[in-house]
């Protein structure tokens, strides 16, 4: 069987749910009370897509590191996750930056990655459907962003709490890498 490393950040505002998404991924485990990530925080996991094993090799990135603490991060990854929460619409609003650091930081070396833009706790519609806003406010996001950046940036719903969605997430940008590796 092929085997593949794909190396990945998660970034977003705070109390996304960016652990949450991480542990389900690896662990498959939902934590009750995840404590604030004040350090890059690694988890690893691995799948078999078709004939390829794919190790994952997954980085949070907190929210309060310092820019410059993130770009060694940006430049090594394969990819990024980008967590936005459709309990908060503010995250919308206040997201752009996360795109603009990772998509700055791949142009600058000549580099093209993918992003995937994530609406998490989408378990939480049923309680005020017009949560629904903010997930096609997130989609309009996410494809605004791909023109605006030139880079490949994939829309997904998700649920930590369910997991709905999060293996997704990471099948989808596993099949963005390929794609580019062929191109
Ligand atoms: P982070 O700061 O982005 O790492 O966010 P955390 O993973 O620590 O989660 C912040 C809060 O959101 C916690 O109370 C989580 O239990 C909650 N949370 C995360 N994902 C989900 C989800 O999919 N659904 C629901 N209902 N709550 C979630
Ligand atoms: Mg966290």
């Amino acid at each position: 069987m092929q085997k593949l490393r794909l190396k990945v950040v998660i970034v977003g505002e705070r109390g996304v749910g960016k652990t949450s998404i991480a542990m389900r991924f690896s662990k498959d485990e939902f934590p009750d009370n995840p404590e604030p990530t004040r350090k890059p925080k690694l988890y690893l996991a691995q799948r078999v897509y078709d004939e390829t094993l794919v190790e994952w090799v997954v980085w949070e990135l907190p929210t309060d590191m310092d820019p410059g603490m993130r770009l060694p991060y940006y430049t090594g990854a394969d990819g990024a996750v980008l967590v936005l929460d459709v309990t908060k619409p503010e995250t919308l609003y206040t997201s752009l930056r996360w795109v603009h650091e990772f998509c700055e930081a791949c142009r600058s070396q000549g580099i093209v990655r993918p992003m995937v833009v994530v609406a998490n706790k989408v378990d939480r519609i049923l309680e005020d459907p017009r949560m629904m806003h903010v997930v096609s406010g997130a989609k309009r996001f996410a494809n605004g962003c791909a023109v605006k950046y030139a880079m490949p940036i994939i829309f997904v719903e998700a649920s930590a709490k369910t997991a709905q969605g999060v293996d997704e997430i990471f099948e989808r940008l596993m099949r963005a890498c390929l794609k580019l590796r062929k191109s």
